[in-house]
């Protein structure tokens, strides 16, 4: 299935939470989620009133969430799943480690964007350099000391000027330390689950995958 190009309003509906898909604009909006508190579609107002919840739809509510605030499709997030199943460690961390490495994330949580969708957006267009070097992969993976920033030849854009505006207004995590007067973002330490403000079980992602 290809990528949802749909109102990404539903979706947050659809989980019953905010997932902040328009990222800054979340906060400036009426929020989708606040003006109607049910899921989308023609039975939306019912699924409230059902009264179990299977296992197996809390599994996968809550690996939809996670997928969806990462935006990635079915088979990216399975693949990642896949790859971090292989490693030391506990799976569920690993997974979102691998998923806040990613570079749409990383430039996101610098500030650099104001969601995940437009950091993707930026670093496909091909502003956004690593370590001195142009990356167009979205899913590149950051390691520990990396340095991103915005190609030089890309700072006078217009469209490109208004992200590094929001350098100076990030909140990042602890673990990427923004220069927002070098209009860079360094990865000072690899992310731990404590470290990344993800509200999601994902003890339940594991165990749906791994049936
Ligand atoms: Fe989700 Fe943001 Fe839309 Fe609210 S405004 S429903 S948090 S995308």
């Amino acid at each position: 299935m290809g990528r949802y190009t749909g109102a990404v309003c539903k979706l947050c509906r659809r989980e019953g939470t905010k997932l902040f898909l328009k990222g800054t604009r979340c906060l400036t909006e009426k929020c989708g989620v606040e003006r109607r508190a049910y899921a989308p579609g023609h039975h939306g107002q019912s699924t409230g009133r059902r009264r179990k919840v299977s296992e197996y739809a809390k599994q996968l509510r809550e690996k939809q969430k996670v997928k969806r605030i990462y935006g990635l499709s079915e088979k990216q997030f399975r693949n990642t799943f896949d790859r971090v199943r292989k490693l030391h460690g506990v799976t569920g961390e690993n997974l979102f480690i691998a998923l806040e490495l990613r570079l749409d994330n990383v430039a996101y949580r610098m500030g650099l964007a104001p969601s995940r969708a437009a950091a993707r957006q930026l670093i496909r267009h091909r502003h956004v350099e690593v370590n001195g070097k142009q990356v167009d992969i979205p899913s590149y993976r950051v390691n520990k000391s990396d340095e991103i920033r915005i190609r030089e030849r890309s700072k006078n854009l217009t469209s490109v000027r208004a992200s590094l505006e929001g350098l100076s207004r990030a909140t990042p995590v602890s673990w990427i330390s923004v220069d927002s007067e070098r209009g860079s973002a360094k990865v000072t330490e690899m992310p731990t689950r404590d470290t990344i403000p993800i509200a999601a079980q994902e003890q339940l992602i594991v165990e749906l995958y791994s049936k």
